[in-house]
């Protein structure tokens, strides 16, 4: 579903160049839960940022679902995202002044769905997540565990091929951490979102069904749940 070729990021000009990312290769099947682990500057983010084409990849392609994203124009960027791809952001970045359902919503809405289809797709999602009571409410109503979902929801509810999270524990308590993790291996195992999350938290990655470790920019170690690692 998700295919990483030989992706090189480099950053800087003649005198200055930084090697962020070099020759990353893998794959990701529908259904899986992925974490990408790594020490501070070893190119998660980097990574991170060129599958969903905010930055731009210096050599390599990046397909999903057999669609090459390097090549997908700017002016049809902003539409991708909405539409094949979830975030799930650090701080959940949810609407203060929207409601629950209107934030979940409103990539769909943005794209001009119909109001009873987007109306269905987020009672759908928010059935899943158990939600659906606070879909009226506002942000600042609502406790930090449904916020949590209701931005959960806002990252499949399009159906979106993807969904990516980068450090969405990092500014949590180990308590919100755990829920936020379970919110997330309930969207995977219950509802078959394929997640990628990138983290520098081995609690965090813990959850994930599949470890990919980057080190100076390089993919050095693959770990599967129940198998033992193994050299990439
Ligand atoms: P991580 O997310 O693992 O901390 P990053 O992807 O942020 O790593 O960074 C990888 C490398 O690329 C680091 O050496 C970092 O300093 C460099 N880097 C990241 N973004 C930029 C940028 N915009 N300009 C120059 N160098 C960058
Ligand atoms: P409830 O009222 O349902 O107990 P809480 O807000 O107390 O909800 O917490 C529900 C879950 O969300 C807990 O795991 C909690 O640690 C977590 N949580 C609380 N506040 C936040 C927050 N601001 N951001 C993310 N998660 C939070």
């Amino acid at each position: 579903m998700l295919q990483v070729q030989n992706v090189e990021k480099y950053y800087g000009s003649k005198n200055n160049v930084t090697k962020a990312l070099d020759r990353i290769s893998f794959e990701v099947r529908r259904g899986e839960f992925i974490a990408i682990m790594g020490a501070s500057g070893s190119g998660k983010t980097t990574l991170l940022n060129c599958i969903s084409t905010i930055d731009t990849v210096s050599a390599g392609n990046i397909l999903l679902d057999g669609e090459n994203v390097t090549e997908i124009s700017g002016s049809e960027l902003a539409k991708f995202r909405r539409e094949r791809l979830g975030f799930i952001f650090q701080d959940f970045n949810l609407l203060d002044t929207l409601t629950l359902e209107e934030n979940i919503g409103i990539a769909l809405t943005i794209n001009h769905a119909d109001p009873k289809s987007v109306q269905g797709n987020v009672r759908e999602v928010a059935h899943q997540l158990g939600i659906v009571d606070a879909l009226e409410k506002f942000p600042y109503q609502v406790s930090g565990g449904q916020k949590q979902r209701a931005a959960c929801a806002r990252a499949m509810v399009a159906g979106q091929s993807l969904i990516l999270a980068d450090e969405p524990t990092g500014a949590l308590d180990s308590k919100s951490s755990k829920s936020l993790l379970e919110i997330m291996t309930g969207m995977n195992q219950n509802s078959g979102a394929t997640i990628l999350m990138v983290t520098h938290d081995a609690y965090s990655a813990s959850y994930a069904s599949r470890i990919l470790f980057l080190k100076d920019g390089r993919l050095f170690n693959e770990l599967i749940r129940g198998e033992r690692s193994r050299q990439v």
